[in-house]
């Protein structure tokens, strides 16, 4: 199996790829057959892509007959990906091969440039540990990691705002206890700081608070 050969297999195993693009590009393959065994190199050929659930079951056994070989998270983690702090280990299965490379420092707290010590794949990643609690992960390529060192990031992660956007995509925020809780209080504030324009309502909504809370936590800023 060729590196490109393997890397579009888990593009699909991981959902980077669509069935239909997949499938054609599969079809075209002839020497997959020894590498993924007959059964699963059968049921890739054969399945019907237009079934959720066959498609489901042909992805999870695709990522464990190729996991089986990977001495790393990166390959099975989406081009976009969450992971949870905590909760079942999967942070810590990540992590301990990705290593942190730089932080953009400054007021962006939560933006590093990652890189994995068994593969070589390079994370941009947002550490968002007040609303989600989770790991935000962009995969990116040697080009955008050297901009990066340059101190020339992209755009994705570089407001607070668009990382809570994300999260959104993924998740609901955690529920706080303290409806004044600081998390909450510093996040409204760093809401405000990046974009005084942005509405209340716009706060409360990427904080998972009510507009009245939202209200509140940013008079306790004093803004
Ligand atoms: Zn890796």
């Amino acid at each position: 199996m060729t590196a490109e050969q393997r890397s579009k297999l888990w593009a699909f195993a991981r959902g980077d790829i669509a069935e239909t693009p997949f499938e054609k590009w599969f079809l075209a393959q002839d020497d997959l057959e020894s590498p993924l065994g007959e059964d699963l190199h059968w049921s890739l050929a054969s399945a019907d892509y237009r079934d959720r659930d066959v498609v489901w079951k042909l992805r999870k056994s695709l990522a464990q007959h190729l996991g089986a070989h990977e001495g790393c998270e990166c390959a099975s983690l989406r081009d976009l990906a969450a992971i949870p702090m905590g909760g079942d280990g999967l942070d810590e299965r990540v992590f301990a091969t990705i290593e942190n490379v730089r932080d953009h420092g400054g007021d962006l707290w939560w933006l590093h440039l990652s890189r994995c010590s068994e593969c070589g794949q390079h994370w941009m990643i947002a550490q968002e540990e007040r609303i989600f609690d989770e790991y935000f992960l962009r995969r990116i390529n040697k080009e955008s990691a050297e901009r990066i060192l340059e101190d020339n990031w992209p755009d994705e992660f570089i407001t607070y705002e668009r990382v809570l956007n994300i999260g959104h995509n993924f998740d609901t925020p955690c529920v706080f206890l303290n409806a004044m809780s600081g998390s909450l209080a510093w996040s409204a504030e760093d809401l405000r700081k990046a974009r005084p324009e942005i509405t209340v309502d716009e706060i409360a909504r990427l904080l998972g608070v009510t507009p009245k809370n939202a209200t509140r936590l940013l008079r306790a800023n004093g803004s």
